[in-house]
């Protein structure tokens, strides 16, 4: 990530819309879903903020095509919590549980780091070093573009394709390894390549 972000002093992060509006007590305990300022008990004040002291740099949402803003808080350099952006006209600083849990895109223990493999006709899963997973893939590439390439369609004109395969980008894509994706899959004669980058 760009070394852009900016330290919290106070941590108030609440959203900035209507704010003169905000500083009637009714009013502004109402706008702020009864979190804001004005719903600080004097404890809570004295505590301070848990952000307090840490690194906040703005991000996108990874999950979907809302493409929420978010503020990923980091301690020297260590990802300590991600919560959503209060400037961003689309989400004005609320998440989706989804988008809530993106920290664990990293930081969770249970999350599969092993390339799992269930053989045709086989019923259980198999661990495989992520070398020989990729040697497999690319053989079954090759043998289905030379198994499904067409040189002409069926009105007899030159088309050089094969439909034998596509490409879906998943979310978590990103801009730049959609490009190349996608260069590589024309390269090698497919038509469908879609992506849903943004980030
Ligand atoms: S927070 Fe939820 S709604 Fe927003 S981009 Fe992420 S997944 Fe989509």
């Amino acid at each position: 990530m760009e070394d852009s972000g900016r330290i919290v002093e106070n941590g108030s992060n609440r959203p900035r819309t209507f704010s003169r509006l905000r500083r009637l007590p009714v009013v502004g305990r109402a706008a702020d879903w009864g979190l804001g300022p004005r719903a600080v008990s004097k404890n809570t004040r004295q505590a301070g903020p848990r952000i307090a002291g840490l690194k906040a740099d703005v991000s996108v949402c990874p999950y979907c095509s809302v493409g929420c803003s978010q503020l990923v808080y980091t301690r020297h350099g260590e990802l300590v919590d991600i919560e959503g952006n209060p400037d961003s006209p689309i989400n004005q600083g609320t998440l989706c549980p989804k988008g809530s849990a993106s920290r664990q895109l990293i930081q969770q223990p249970g999350r599969l780091t092993k390339v799992r493999y269930r053989r045709p006709g086989g019923t259980e899963w198999e661990e495989l070093e992520l070398e020989q997973a990729m040697d497999m893939i690319a053989e079954r590439l090759i043998r289905a573009r030379e198994d499904h390439w067409q040189e002409r369609d069926e009105r007899g004109r030159r088309v050089d394709r094969t439909l034998g395969f596509a490409h879906l980008g998943g979310a978590t894509l990103d801009n730049e390894e959609n490009y190349l994706i996608k260069k590589l899959f024309t390269a090698m004669g497919a038509v469908q390549i879609e992506n849903q980058a943004r980030i």
